[in-house]
């Protein structure tokens, strides 16, 4: 069948071909000397014979020089009848002593059990071997219910936050957990409840995994780590199950960090699948939010979750005393990837005049893991070349490895796309900045997210649930801000604007049909519904004539005008500050608040009113 059933059988042959050597050659007590019946027959008459001993079918003659001779009878007779057959008298027999023993244990037993035994151990054999198949298989069926979770807690390479570069408010944040997962004394006597849960969200290769387990390290507490995937299996109810176990795991070690690796494999919107309600990963999901739920106030487990679509996370998952705190990672910038790529030649042999500078710069777009990528393709490229240590140019060389390898979905880009870039985010940066009613700019980068280019990160400065006409349309000239600068300083447009503009007619169209900022006045258009099957989606009935479409579209396209004009006029009027702010950009590729407002506030800019 395969080699271990062939294996199983060769040992079962070898202890046989053994056991039958060791009886055989079992050295009888002061070896005699073989010889036929006849002749002991031949002593017994000379009066040769002191003492006869008979075990089993075999006889010994003592003789009266106290050799020894040995011979065997036929099994079916006993001795006295051997010997008168072969013509021995009563009386010579009545002369000599003879002792009848027992067969001797060893052989006596092994000729007995072995015939019996072999069968017995090979059928023995084949039913474990077949057990075995059936565990170690598709089947599991012993264990599936347990959670397949990796314990992380050797200090031997324990990891901490000097082994993560940059990423030092991400750093920040997590003090927190570590500070009490350490000393929990501290908040406890204020009352403080426990942090619970944290998300940290950010795209692939950025150190989720990495900074997880750093805090696990930082703290000394045991990491817990599952991938949410391996929850959803083959069994119905597993998933459930598994979660009860990884959980009641963690409680038992802790204070100890249960870490959910890419948590959107379970936590999708329930409700939201094909193929009805109540699958698998619904019940995961309840089962962890159960969990999370059932966590008493001194339990010190913290979950830490990771993902890189936290749209499409369930909302249950983000409440309060759920996964609450949430941890975006971002693609390094141009400082971070110097700082990764030292963390990664820690360990390499590199010449001494080596500059991750100029490999930072090339290498826009590119995450943590894609730079310990590089570091180690640079390493192979030297070891190639018979070289003791990495140069420059195996770094350089590196580059491209890694941009063409064929995971890789961003690309570094060229000159000009960064120039094009750095002005359109400049754009919508200045604009939301020049304007009162816009939201403050919390950062700019020209760091690839996705498909758009860059991003301007504006968030309100207060909670927000009404939001009125101006702040729309000053919503809708930051929008505009990209676009318009292009077409200011380039006098050309890219297509790194599109999402902008179909975000901005979005937001026109709602306005106008569904707030009533419009000329229509306090109406509604369109009747939506909200369709839960299929994702989330929405499907909008027309309620109204052709002749209000044609209306609507018309109210819609002044609206966009109107931002787009307001943006227009800022950046004609503040080009200056555009392209500093531009070449900034450039240069550092992130500029956070503060730096940003540094720069705004250096040039005395004044904040606009929105007019209608
Ligand atoms: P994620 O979980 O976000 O997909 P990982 O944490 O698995 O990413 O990171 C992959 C690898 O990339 C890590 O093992 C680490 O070596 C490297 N890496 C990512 N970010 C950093 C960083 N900030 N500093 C040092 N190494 C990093
Ligand atoms: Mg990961
Ligand atoms: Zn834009």
């Amino acid at each position: 069948m395969n080699k271990q059933l062939l294996r199983y059988f060769s040992i079962t042959i070898l202890v046989f071909i053994s056991i039958v050597f060791l009886f055989s050659s079992f050295p009888p007590t002061s070896s005699p000397q073989e010889v036929s019946l006849g002749s002991i027959v031949e002593r017994i008459e000379q009066g040769d014979v002191t003492e006869l001993v008979v075990e089993g079918d075999t006889i010994r003659a003592t003789l009266s020089d106290d050799s020894i001779l040995e011979t065997r009878k036929d099994s079916q007779s006993g001795i006295f009848e051997s010997l008168a057959q072969l013509g021995v008298t009563q009386e010579t027999l009545r002369s000599i002593p003879i002792t009848i023993q027992d067969e001797s244990g060893f052989s006596y037993w092994a000729g007995i059990l072995l015939p019996s035994l072999i069968p017995l151990l090979i059928i023995g054999g084949l039913l474990w071997f077949m057990m075995r198949r059936a565990q170690s298989g598709a089947s599991q069926a012993l264990t599936f219910g347990k959670s397949t979770m990796k314990l992380f807690n050797s200090f031997k390479n324990k990891i901490t936050f000097s082994d993560v570069a940059g990423l030092a408010e991400e750093k920040q944040e997590l003090m927190e957990i570590v500070d009490f997962l350490k000393n929990p004394q501290k908040y406890e006597g204020l009352g403080a409840q426990s942090p619970r849960g944290v998300l940290l969200l950010g795209p692939p290769g950025t150190g989720k995994t990495l900074l997880a387990r750093a805090v696990a390290g930082e703290a000394g507490v045991p990491f817990f780590h599952m991938s949410a995937s391996e929850f959803v299996e083959m069994f119905v109810g597993v998933g459930a199950s598994r979660t009860r176990d990884a959980f009641a795991t963690a409680k038992k070690a802790a204070p100890s960090i249960l870490f959910i690796d890419e948590i959107d494999a379970i936590g999708r919107e329930r409700g939201a699948g094909l193929g009805g309600g109540h699958d698998e990963r619904e019940q995961t999901l309840n089962q962890i939010l159960v969990e999370m739920d059932g966590f008493d106030k001194d339990s010190r487990v913290v979950v830490i979750a990771a993902t890189n679509r936290p749209d499409v996370l369930d909302k249950a998952l983000l409440r309060p005393g759920r996964f609450d705190r949430h941890v975006l990672l971002d693609l390094p910038d141009i400082n971070d990837r110097e700082a990764i790529l030292r963390i990664h030649a820690r360990n390499k042999a590199l010449a001494k005049d080596i500059d991750f500078r100029p490999i930072a710069v090339r290498t826009p777009g590119f995450s943590g893991a894609d730079l310990e990528n590089l570091m180690n393709e640079a390493a192979i490229f030297a070891a190639r070349k018979n070289k003791k240590q990495v140069e420059q140019s195996d770094l350089l060389e590196s580059i491209e490895k890694v941009l063409l390898g064929p995971e890789k979905r961003n690309r570094a880009f060229s000159k000009m796309e960064r120039e094009v870039t750095a002005y359109h985010e400049a754009g919508h940066a200045l604009v939301a900045a020049s304007l009162k009613h816009a939201d403050p700019v919390h950062k700019v980068s020209i760091i690839s997210r996705g498909h758009a280019g860059g991003y301007t990160l504006k968030l309100p400065t207060e909670d927000r649930y009404l939001k009125t006409r101006k702040q729309f349309i000053a919503d809708l000239a930051v929008m505009f801000g990209g676009y318009a600068t292009e077409e200011l300083i380039f006098n050309d447009l890219s297509t790194g604007a599109s999402n902008d503009l179909s975000v901005a007619s979005d937001i026109a169209r709602k306005m106008v049909t569904k707030y009533g900022m419009g000329k229509f006045g306090p109406m509604t258009f369109g009747k939506t519904q909200e369709m839960v099957f299929l994702g989330k989606e929405m499907t909008t009935e027309k309620n109204y004539s052709d002749v209000i479409a044609h209306e609507i579209d018309t109210e819609v396209s002044r609206f966009i005008h109107l931002g787009y004009s307001l943006a227009k006029d800022i950046l004609k009027k503040r080009k200056k500050l555009l392209e500093i702010i531009a070449q900034e950009l450039m240069k550092k590729e992130t500029l956070e608040k503060e730096e940003f407002d540094a720069l705004i506030e250096k040039s005395k800019l004044k904040q606009l009113e929105v007019t209608l």
